[in-house]
């Protein structure tokens, strides 16, 4: 596999090609080629044991030509700023794919959250908060949670952004619990803005969902409630699923609650009675209706692109495909919804929990679930419309919509 590429240099370069196929002057490709501001910070944190730590972390607000600027804050022993730059720019993309009025950020510390303890997890989130503190807000930088952060770390970055204000500022930050200003549907927002455009890809392939079969690879938050989803709102059944130990297969279907008991009382699907024991890779290449990759990146690669069967693919994951099993995909006619399409509904309902903020009335899970369901439905059409006018494969195309959007917004406010 082609592992390690750098994240940026990846970014870059399908920038690139959105560039050339929309034929974008040189200054406003080289404009998108780099994030507009980045903030690069040293944070001293009183460790449980009297000692003093001083931890690294960035902040990169790519392009805020849309809006304020808007994306993850990550936790990770291996965070790079090219990795955070690279996740600001899909961000971008993600944000105006959807058409919510933001532009793209990402945050990162360099830390590893399983070794500190909640005393030093909260002192390291309000450290971060005090350093970038002048940099973010609800008019500027809306961070959310990521990787290693949680809803608690949110609500301890709000309160100290609160008490730097000198006044309640619920809308600085999404992903917080209910109680603090979060909103609902929150939890499983991702999933279930994917099911929207899986559901939609499936009227314009002809593809009766509630005959389909699905595969489901990774059985964490976006895979768990995938397979919840899908046949909760569809009635497909979920044949395959799996997590990082392996995966289980049962051509008359997997029950859904079952699953999710067996996996909390046993740590992993595998075992599952009744269902036949396969691996990650034998998932992928199942003759099923549906593909979901819900678990990391590169996974579906120049090795098996060409053995895939599934005509929907629906990338939950960030990054699930490589560039070439996307070219190799896209000639075999199993139609790839594009990552930052496909898992938008997590940040949708972030920008609905910034809104409820900022007005400070807060809606029902009915209205969360209905205005969901208008982005994602108009996202999906938005894409397919230039999927079929351009003739390029799918990620390419959902380039185009996003890439078209900034620039005109970069245009209109006379930057390039
Ligand atoms: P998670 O940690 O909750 O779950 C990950 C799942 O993948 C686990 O079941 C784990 O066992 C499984 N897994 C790990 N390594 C695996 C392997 N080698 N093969 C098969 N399965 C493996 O993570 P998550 O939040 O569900 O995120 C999954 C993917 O979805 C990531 O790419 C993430 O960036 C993306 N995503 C998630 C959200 C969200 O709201 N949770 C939003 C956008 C994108």
């Amino acid at each position: 596999m082609s592992k390690k590429q750098n994240p940026f240099a990846m970014a870059q370069s399908q920038l690139d090609s959105a560039a050339e196929i929309l034929g974008l002057d040189p200054a406003t490709h080289a404009f998108l080629r780099k994030p507009m501001r980045e903030l690069h910070v040293t944070i001293p944190v009183k460790m449980d044991d009297g000692s003093v730590h001083v931890f690294e972390g960035f902040r990169v607000q790519y392009n805020d030509a849309l809006g304020p600027t808007k994306g993850g804050i990550r936790w990770h022993p291996e965070e790079t700023v090219d990795t955070v730059r690279a996740l600001g720019a899909w961000m971008t993309w993600k944000c105006a794919i959807v058409d919510i009025p933001y532009g793209g950020a990402k945050g990162g510390i360099i830390c590893n959250p399983k070794e500190l303890s909640m005393g030093e997890q909260e002192r390291l989130a309000r450290g971060y908060i005090r350093s970038i503190g002048e940099f973010i807000g609800p008019e500027k930088d809306i961070p959310a949670p990521d990787v290693y952060t949680t809803p608690q770390i949110m609500a301890w970055m709000m309160d100290e952004f609160s008490k730097l204000r000198g006044y309640n500022t619920p809308g600085v930050i999404t992903g917080k619990p209910v109680r603090v200003g979060g909103s609902l549907g929150r939890h499983d927002a991702t999933a279930r803005g994917g099911m929207y455009i899986l559901r939609e890809a499936a009227k314009v392939k002809g593809i009766d969902l509630s005959k389909a079969t699905v595969a489901v690879q990774g059985f964490g938050n976006a895979g768990q409630y995938a397979h919840g989803l899908i046949t909760e709102l569809f009635g497909s059944k979920v044949v395959a699923i799996s997590d990082s130990r392996g995966g289980i297969y049962n051509a008359d279907g997997l029950d859904f609650e079952a699953c999710v008991d067996f996996k909390k009382k046993n740590g992993t699907v595998v075992g599952f009675p009744g269902a036949k024991g396969i691996s990650n890779e034998e998932l992928l290449k199942l003759d099923v209706d549906v593909l979901v990759p819900a678990a990391m990146e590169e996974v579906l690669t120049a090795e098996n692109a060409g053995d895939v069967k599934a005509k929907l693919i629906l990338e939950l994951a960030n990054g699930p495909t490589t560039p070439e099993a996307d070219a190799i995909l896209h000639k075999n006619g199993n139609m790839v919804l594009p990552d930052f399409l496909a898992n938008a509904g997590g940040v949708t309902v972030s920008y609905f929990e910034w809104v409820q903020n900022i007005n400070g009335y807060y809606w029902t899970i009915d209205v969360v679930y209905q205005r969901l369901d208008e982005k994602m439905t108009q996202a999906f059409h938005d894409f397919y419309e230039t999927y079929k006018a351009y003739k390029v494969d799918p990620r390419t195309a959902a380039y185009l919509v996003s890439v078209k959007r900034v620039v005109e917004a970069m245009k209109l406010r006379g930057w390039v």
